[in-house]
């Protein structure tokens, strides 16, 4: 790690003492923060973070919508969880018109560069290792967040749009304080990239030390960001000078240049896609659709696993665990070989929900663990698309909101990896989202992988905002996780855990994690999951016990009342009126 003299205006924004303010976080030593379930009447918001959760607040106390409270949400977290999301990154949303009783999903999702192609990570005939692919220039797609927000502010915004940037611009000019989960992040290397480029470095680990929890940071730099975006709209951000500051960045990142211009900026658009929903039992469950492959992989998951008998099952017993990672295999078999960006592949999103297609899936499903399963053939397959394995190291967050209309936001947003490609211009880090795209665009025998590298295309995603609706048609329940590809697995067994066993959402976020993408049957470290452990080995499973980071953050409507949860792997809180 290259170190750099401090300027005196890091000097100056960086040292305001600890114990000027109340400490805003409990004790994370052990990992888990425990949390109550939140009720509240109004409105709710559930979110990763604490100021974040109180932006959130302020404005839905204002009269502001849950998409209004859902943009100060965002832009607060990026600056008190600049690891996980931001304007520099992309994300998919869900927002419920209660009013119009009408469902949109917003794509936010980052895009290739026109000038980067399916061999952006090739070299000498070779794909490159993920972690050198991951920092600096190369990874980096347009940042979609900026179009994004705007978007749903028009769909669904009600206070002007400068008024949702004051809570992150006071809070980056008078200061926050490091939480937990950021400074352990920083001194746990989670990205070992992070401080090779001098910006981040400055910012993060101010005169050559890790900004340690409890700190109180200012961003003067994003505060002056985040003022252009809020006075001038997104065009501040995709055109003129950030623009042409982020693609300086990129293209001159030392060692690992990119290829983002300005041209690339100036043509983001964030786009409205068709909501991908099923019926579940007495719920209609609706998710986000390609590019990310959430949505209809939690929505396979969870119809594979419709006829279960939740009455007698309990969800931490073995016989529930081994159907649920069964459903799990078949669901990620599908999504590796057919989700991609369905704007350059065909993706049978139909055919993969379609009822006698799930039937016929089910019916491979046995009391013994199968081992890895292939994709199946839905209707409308094409045959030629293959499977595409890419690792993706947990970054991301997810937040839920609902307003006293009923209106309703669920959002997941990311910069990729956490601190994303360690590249930070103007107080924000960039993202490294183009290493979701399968490196290799083609397999041995040079067929075409569908989640190749290809100008303009959105890098494959996991991640799932849900939203469920009852039997009335009424918004019954918000959630959603960052954790890479293991996000759907996340958001699968929480749903279930709601839907099916009646767990209310705080017990169903704080079930010990059980994941299977088609590989090993992964048990969450230090809970009660791993004493499943030989109950699953005798039915043939390959057992892995690891540590399974999860973000989710969500809220059931109970007749009326908001109940909401927060993530005791986060420093999150839900709250409400
Ligand atoms: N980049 C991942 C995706 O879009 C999310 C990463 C994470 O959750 O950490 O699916």
């Amino acid at each position: 790690m290259k170190h750099t003299v401090l300027t005196l205006l890091c000097l100056l924004s960086l040292s305001l003492p600890a114990q000027s303010r109340e400490a805003r976080y409990p004790e994370f030593t052990s990992g888990r923060i425990p949390q109550q379930l939140a009720s509240a009447e109004k409105h709710m918001v559930a979110s990763a973070n604490p100021y974040a959760t109180e932006a959130g607040l302020a404005i839905l106390r204002r009269g502001g919508s849950a998409v209004d409270a859902a943009i100060a949400v965002q832009l607060v977290l990026n600056l008190v969880e600049p690891e996980s999301s931001g304007i520099g990154g992309g994300g998919f949303a869900l927002l419920w018109d209660a009013g119009k009783q009408q469902l949109s999903t917003i794509d936010g999702r980052e895009k290739a560069p026109m000038q980067a192609g399916e061999s952006l990570f090739i070299e000498n005939g070779e794909t490159m290792n993920w972690w050198e692919a991951l920092a600096g220039g190369r990874s980096v797609g347009t940042p979609g967040v900026p179009a994004m927000l705007w978007e749903m502010h028009q769909k669904g915004g009600k206070l002007p749009w400068a008024a949702l940037f004051e809570p992150a611009i006071s809070l980056a000019e008078d200061g926050f304080e490091i939480s937990p989960k950021l400074a352990h992040s920083i001194a746990n290397n989670t990205n070992p990239a992070l401080g090779r480029y001098d910006a981040a470095w400055d910012y993060f680990f101010p005169g050559g030390q890790a900004l340690k929890k409890g700190r109180v940071v200012k961003n003067p730099a994003f505060a002056d960001t985040l003022r252009r975006l809020a006075q001038l709209g997104p065009a501040a951000f995709y055109k003129g000078q950030i623009a042409m500051d982020i693609v300086d960045t990129v293209r001159g990142a030392r060692d690992n240049p990119g290829l983002l211009s300005e041209a690339d900026l100036a043509a983001y658009k964030a786009v409205e896609r068709p909501p991908v929903c099923a019926p579940w039992r007495q719920f209609r469950i609706c998710g986000m659709g390609p590019p990310t492959s959430g949505g209809v992989t939690v929505i396979q998951i969870m119809k594979l696993l419709e006829e279960l008998d939740y009455a007698r099952l309990t969800p931490m017993s073995a016989e529930f665990t081994h159907w649920f990672t069964q459903a799990s295999r078949l669901a990620y078999a599908d999504r590796d070989r057919y989700l991609a960006d369905s704007d350059f592949v065909d993706v049978p999103v139909e055919g993969l929900l379609d009822e006698s297609y799930l039937a016929g899936r089910r019916k491979l499903m046995r009391e013994q663990d199968t081992g890895p399963l292939s994709a199946g053939q839905p209707p409308g397959a094409e045959t030629a698309l293959l499977d595409a394995y890419s690792p993706e190291p947990a970054g991301t967050t997810h937040f839920s909101i609902i307003d006293a209309d009923g209106n309703a936001v669920s959002m997941t947003s990311s910069i990729e990896m956490a601190f994303g490609s360690t590249l930070m211009v103007r107080g924000f880090l960039l993202n490294n989202q183009l290493t979701d795209f399968s490196f290799a665009p083609t397999d041995q025998d040079g067929q075409k992988v569908a989640n190749r590298v290809e100008p303009g295309k959105r890098p494959r995603s996991s991640m799932s905002p849900m939203m469920v609706f009852n039997d009335q048609g009424e918004l019954y329940m918000l959630i959603g996780s960052p954790g890479g590809s293991r996000i759907i697995g996340y958001v699968a067994r929480t749903l279930l855990a709601t839907l099916g066993f009646g767990l209310d959402i705080q017990q169903a976020i704080d079930l010990p994690h059980v994941v299977n993408r088609n590989g090993s049957t992964d048990l969450e470290a230090g809970t009660a999951a791993e004493s499943l452990a030989d109950a699953l080995r005798e039915r043939g499973h390959e057992v892995s016990i690891r540590d399974l980071n999860s973000g989710l953050h969500g809220i059931v409507i109970l007749d009326h009342l908001l109940t909401g949860g927060a993530d005791p792997r986060r420093v999150g809180e839900a709250r409400g009126d």
